[in-house]
Parts: structure tokens; sequence; C-alpha cells
């Protein structure tokens, strides 16, 4: 079954949509790729879902991507009193480290690493940036603040605190008990938050191994200001605007959505626009055409996946929002003016061979109209090489390596398929042909281009390219 998209849907799990039966009808909806969303649930919860994808993704026999996001070095204030207090704009406000419940003059915030960190001045952000502090004095056990957004403030809420450098360690003791599991449970992307320098994902990368992916968290500026040296150290990207748009003025969110998306496909990283895409569809069964014009943006920027969270972990219409997403990106794939504007940002290439016939295949297949490019992939880079110039037909990338066909799931255009790697070229060209037959993408007559390495079962020897018609 060939999904007729190019751009990818990931689904949040949770206690709407964890059961066997809402799994297989997120991925019959369209759902490519699950996410285990470890700011939420027990161990013991994630493992059953875990092994109930597995089970689906044996009885459907297409490869499935879970996604496990760690939480990362997120802040939060202790409680009240009284659950809450209400601050007003222009009065004092103290955040320290003493462990008693906190009220209208202070709050505990269990962060020590903060108080090293923040200078007058500095801009402290709590629950998602409703309310502004700022800071008058610091000593290494209290913060003296200003409010200058007042409001409600309870128990447990997020602290951000933009644009300055916590010197903190990138996995807390959490995420560390976390990523064992992921590990243990072989997750094929693992996603880190609040991602501060490049070091933070050069460490992940030491303690998980070449195989798992990482994906990297872009959610706050200083990531931003240095997109280059963490996405080369990446293997995919997010743009996590819940975050980034506390972070950051709202206004500024779009612009740095559109950069990292460029930046991504010009560095052949697969990248995640998300947050917020259909979030009136937790209590509502349609979105608002704000939403439907904003994952319409998200696919005409370039995207190779869109992510629903809340949507479908939370809501009231999980199978529903999956539905939706699906219809307004395949109707942004059909219009012509997509295509147009794909074709308008053409990918720095590389001098390398694969991505000299990468960017052959793609005119190959408008020149001879051919109906789909097979590329015989071990890493998975071969398929994401194809996949950042956008052809005009389904790529179907296949690997005898389980792990790189599941992580394809996340990759624009990439039709995965697990399969064992013919012994030699031509007997990789039949495969492909009777592929296409099986899959129902060809007739008579027609043309597939395919792409392989050779010798066959080396990495990152792509220089073949064959055109085959099929009789
Ligand atoms: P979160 O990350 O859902 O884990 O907060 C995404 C975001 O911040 O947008
Ligand atoms: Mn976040």
């Amino acid at each position: 079954m060939l999904r007729n998209r190019n751009t990818k849907i990931i689904a949040t799990l949770g206690p709407s949509s964890s059961s066997p039966s809402m799994i297989h009808s997120l991925f019959m909806a369209g759902a490519d790729i699950f996410r285990l969303n470890f700011s939420h649930g027990t161990h013991n919860e994630q493992r059953k879902k875990v092994y109930h994808i597995r089970q689906y993704e044996k009885r459907v026999g297409r490869p499935i991507a879970i996604l496990g996001d760690l939480q990362g070095p997120k802040f939060r204030i202790g409680k009240f009193s009284n659950s809450h207090v209400i601050l007003k704009n222009g009065q004092r406000f103290n955040l320290d480290l003493n462990n008693l419940p906190g009220n209208h003059n202070r709050v505990f915030l269990p962060h020590p690493e903060i108080f090293k960190s923040v200078k007058p001045q500095t801009n402290i952000l709590i629950d998602d940036g409703k309310i502004q502090l700022s800071v008058n004095k610091v000593s290494s056990n209290q913060i003296e603040t200003e409010v200058i957004n007042g409001g409600k403030i309870s128990n447990h809420k997020g602290v951000n605190i933009p644009k300055v450098f916590i010197k903190t360690s990138s996995l807390t003791e959490k995420d560390k008990k976390d990523l064992e599991l992921c590990l243990d449970l072989s997750l094929d992307y693992i996603a880190l938050s609040f991602i501060q320098k490049p070091q933070d994902i050069i460490m992940l990368k030491k303690i998980v191994g070449k195989d798992t992916a990482i994906m990297s968290k872009f959610e706050k500026p200083l990531a931003i200001e240095r997109m280059d040296e963490i996405l080369k150290h990446s293997d995919a990207a997010m743009v996590a605007r819940g975050d980034l748009g506390v972070e950051m003025p709202p206004e500024e969110v779009p612009i740095i959505q559109k950069k990292i998306v460029q930046k991504c496909r010009d560095f052949g990283k697969p990248v995640v626009v998300a947050t917020q895409m259909l979030d009136s569809m937790i209590n509502s069964p349609s979105p608002t055409r704000a939403e439907a014009s904003d994952v319409a943006s998200a696919v005409f920027d370039g995207a190779d996946c869109l992510m629903l969270s809340a949507e479908t972990a939370a809501g009231n219409f999980p199978v529903f929002s999956v539905e939706i997403m699906d219809r307004i990106i395949r109707n942004v794939e059909n219009d012509i003016s997509y295509r147009q504007l794909l074709n308008s940002k053409p990918v720095k290439l590389e001098e390398t061979t694969s991505d000299a016939i990468s960017a052959a295949a793609s005119q190959v297949v408008n020149i001879v109209a051919a109906k789909a490019i097979f590329t015989y992939t071990r890493s998975g880079k071969t398929a994401i090489r194809a996949a950042r110039e956008r052809p005009s037909v389904p790529i179907i990338g296949l690997s005898p390596e389980r792990l790189t066909s599941r992580q394809l799931a996340l990759v624009w255009g990439v039709h995965t398929i697990h399969a064992l790697e013919p012994k030699s070229f031509s007997g990789m060209i039949e495969n492909a042909c009777e592929l296409s037959k099986k899959e129902k993408i060809v007739k008579k007559g027609d043309y597939v281009v395919i792409t392989a390495g050779a010798p066959i079962g080396i990495t990152g020897s792509t220089n073949n390219l064959r055109i085959a018609q099929i009789n």
C-alpha cells in the first residue's frame, strides 16, 4: 500500500491513543511515525505502546518508525500553599532554593544552576510566557525580580529563560533513565529537548551509538544561533514551535521555521515541523481555517514531516486529526504551485557520487516519465539524498537493515521497504520491476529508475543508475 503523499505525519501516543485498535486506526488514517513523549507516562506504559506498534507493524508488513522524545532540562517552579497566587504588575517576587510552599512573595525554584546563570535584567518567563519577571538582584540561593506581566501563577508551571546560557547538563537524571528504556526498546529516533550547543548532541550520540538516529529539537534561541554545527552532528531536526514561541517573539517563529526547514534540506537531514498544528482539534472535530493554513504552509516550506502532539495524545479526535492533516497535505502536494515552489529552491549538491546519482535520477524520471525511483540503501543516506531533490515520483527506499527501513519512514517522499538485498545489480533491477508491479505503481511499458552501489553491500558506494522498462 503506497501512501499517495510525500510529507509524512507523526502522531504522538497518549491516553487517547495507545490501544492496539487506536494504533491501527491512526496508521490507516496516515500516521507514519509514532512518538512517545517522555514528559508524560510511566515506563510500563511506554513499553506497552512499543509492543503494540511492533505487533501491528508485523501485521501490516510496513516499517513503522518510533520516536522517543526526551524531556531534557525543562525547568519548573515548586508549589504554592494555596495551589496558586495572583501576581500584580510592578510587585516584587522572589525565586529561591527553599523547598517550602510558595506565597505571593516567593516560590521554590529547584534548579540551582539557574541561580548561577541569570543576571540583573534577565527575563524569566513562567507558564508558556504568560508571566514575565525581570531580575533585579541574584545571590546563590535567591533571585529577586520585578513582575513585568502578572497574572495567575500555579503549582509546577514551566520556566523559560530565553537567550541565557544555563550551565546545566543536557541530560537530566530522568532523561538518563528514559534513554536507557529507549535503547532497550531499540527505538528508531531519539529526540532531545532544550539543546543549547552541539556538544549536547555529540554527547548523546556517544551514549546511543551509531544505530539510533538523533533528532535535535530547536526550541532555544541559542540553538538557532548554532544551527549549522548542531545539524552537522544530528540525524534529523524538529522545529519545536511550542517552546520556541515562548523563548522568542511569536513573529519570529514563522521565519525561523522556514530557515530551519531550508537548512535541513541543504544538509540532507529530515526535518519535522511540530506543535499546535491542529490544536483546536483537541476539542473539535474540525480545524480552524488558520490551522489548515498553517499545515499547508509547512508543506509548502518543504518539511519532511508534520507532527501532532496533544491532538492525538490527549485529544477527543485523534483519528480525525490525522485524516485532516493527510487531506491538507495531499491537497497542497497536488497543486501546481507546490511543485513550482519546490523547484524554485534547488539544493546545493556535494561533490559525491551519491549526490550526482540522486540529482541525475530526479532529472531522468522527468525525461522518460518514469513512475518511481528505487534506491537500494543500507544506511538510508542514498534515499535521503534522493529525497533532498524532491523528485516528482515516489522514492522506493529498499534496505536490508530493519532499522534503516524504519528510520526512512520520516523522510519526505520515501516509501520504505525492508527486504533482503539481491546479490547482483541485475537482481536488483528484476527485484525493483517485480516490486513495482506488486505495489501497483506501474503498468507494462512504464519506466522505473534504479540507483544502487557496486560492489553491493558496501555503505556509501552509490554509483549506478539504471532505467528499466516493465515488461
Ligand atoms: P514538547 O516539544 O512537546 O516536548 O514541548 C515540542 C515543542 O516545544 O514544540
Ligand atoms: Mn518543547
